[in-house]
């Protein structure tokens, strides 16, 4: 019966590994979150697989690198398409084991392919530059170079759109890629690796390896000589263990790593727009994203009728299946996610907070969560410090400008920031002000693929998308020109 709700074509159940597909007999279990029913058996790879999977890249990489930037344009764009020919399945294939509803999930496939056309395009303008000598004699050139092979370990919050990004820029400037997905979303990888070898991405090209001892397998990826650059998306603590391990062969090291976005409302913000704005950045994939509103500060003045107009929306959130029709709210990804919301919420109630809505486990299954709103926070709570992962919004109130830009400011982390006002002079002072990678001014949604995405601070560092996205995995070349 698991077969069936699946597109056999996209089910694939082992690591690709040089254009090959690994098969073994043992094997871990792929959960739905929704209702903890097994969707497939997948190989388990492991450290050997890990090395196969980076020596495959490394062969491939000088005729990969040697093709003429428009033909490697050519075969991401085929990659683009099939992936959007395939938008339905596998947006099913990614909530069955996400737990996303489907709306968004087919939202997500959209968005990770935008990320393979963007940098099919951006392939073609790889541009270098010359550079005037300091006398007449010399030539300076400066070159792109890609870096080489490049190991990647990505989140199961977006399990196409984080690998997709990285993939994608990865290979438009000519590396060869290696990646390992979240242990409890190996299948969207997977389908995004059948995809590939469909539109005709040589052997050793893209990699993805599935396993079980994540920490064995990041092992192979930050310590081997023939990789050259690792890309990670996750936790802030795995993030600096990782880079700590790259940093014995001097590896290049791209980190997106957590966030604690602040969510402002200013007392001249347009409130309707402010709510809006707060239940995409706040509620989208159950609160489960890096960039999801953390923290919502709202100006005395306005905070009562935000809070009622907020908590409006959240009543009307529906909590089901990420397949059923209208489902606004999935489950959370596994059973330990659903403690540490229980447990934040549950601290900042013994510490004074108040439960305006929700509070609870929801009635829909075991990780499903009520929509939570609470008042009264404040910001030594520990809520106000840890990311949630979950959809609760804690509101706190604050007087002036002076006091929203301190308290914003005031974690160890820099990855998003959104404010609301009207006021065109505190947008600008507010917007300086903010110690983030990216700031939300009267928008919830920042993210796309022309867009620069990343953090400061100990949210990371490099970008991913835009026409910065390739900076990360090229290397400037000199070439200084004498004799002349
Ligand atoms: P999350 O809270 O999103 O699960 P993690 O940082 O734990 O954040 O996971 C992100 C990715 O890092 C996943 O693919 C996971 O398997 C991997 N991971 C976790 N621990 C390690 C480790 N010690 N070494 C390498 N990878 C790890």
């Amino acid at each position: 019966q698991r077969q069936q709700q699946i597109s056999k074509e996209l089910l694939k159940q082992g690591s690709y590994i040089n254009g090959n597909w690994l098969q073994h007999t043992d094997t871990f279990d792929v959960i739905n979150p929704a209702n903890q029913q097994l969707l497939a058996k997948v190989a388990i790879a492991g450290a050997n697989e890990a090395q196969q999977a980076v020596l495959a890249a490394d062969n491939a990489f000088t005729g990969w690198a040697a093709k003429p930037a428009a033909e490697r344009a050519q075969l991401l764009q085929s990659w683009y398409q099939l992936v959007m020919q395939h938008q339905d399945d596998l947006a099913r294939l990614l909530t069955l084991e996400q737990g996303k509803p489907l709306s968004e999930a087919k939202g997500e496939i959209a968005y990770g392919a935008s990320y393979l056309q963007w940098f099919a395009e951006e392939a073609k303008r790889l541009y270098g530059d010359t550079i005037p000598a300091p006398s007449n004699d010399k030539r300076i050139i400066v070159q792109r170079q890609p870096v080489g092979v490049v190991a990647a370990i990505t989140p199961w919050n977006f399990p196409n759109a984080m690998l997709a990004r990285k993939a994608a820029a990865a290979l438009a400037a000519g590396c060869t890629f290696v990646v390992k997905p979240a242990q409890q979303t190996p299948l969207s990888a997977l389908a995004l690796a059948e995809l590939a070898h469909q539109a005709g991405i040589p052997a050793g090209v893209f990699n993805v390896v599935v396993g079980t001892d994540a920490k064995a397998i990041g092992e192979v990826f930050t310590g081997h000589a023939k990789v050259a650059k690792f890309s990670f998306t996750g936790s802030t603590a795995v993030g600096k263990q990782l880079a700590k391990q790259c940093a014995d062969s001097v590896k290049r090291v791209t980190l997106e790593l957590g966030g604690n976005a602040p969510f402002i409302v200013f007392d001249d913000a347009d409130l309707d727009a402010a709510v809006q704005g707060l239940m995409a950045a706040k509620f989208r994939n159950a609160g489960q994203t890096c960039v999801c509103a953390n923290r919502i500060l709202v100006q005395r003045g306005v905070y009562q009728a935000f809070a009622d107009k907020l908590a409006i929306a959240v009543t009307q959130l529906n909590v089901a299946d990420g397949l059923a029709a209208g489902s606004q709210i999935g489950p959370l990804i596994d059973g330990k996610a659903v403690e540490k919301v229980a447990k934040l919420l549950q601290s900042a109630l013994d510490d004074g907070a108040k439960v305006l809505l929700g509070g609870k486990t929801h009635s829909a299954g075991k990780q499903f969560f009520q929509p939570t709103l609470l008042s009264d926070v404040s910001a030594d709570m520990a809520i106000s410090n840890e990311e949630i992962f979950g959809p609760v919004a804690p509101l706190m109130a604050f007087d002036t400008e002076a006091e929203a830009i301190a308290l914003a400011n005031s974690t160890e982390y820099g990855l998003a920031a959104y404010f609301y006002s009207r006021d065109i002079g505190r947008v600008f002072r507010v917007a300086q002000a903010l110690q983030f990678g990216m700031v939300g001014i009267n928008e919830g949604i920042v993210s796309n693929a022309a867009a620069p995405f990343g953090g400061i601070k100990q949210s990371g560092y490099g970008r991913e998308g835009s026409k910065y996205g390739l900076d990360d995995y090229t290397n400037l070349k000199y070439l200084c020109l004498g004799g002349l």
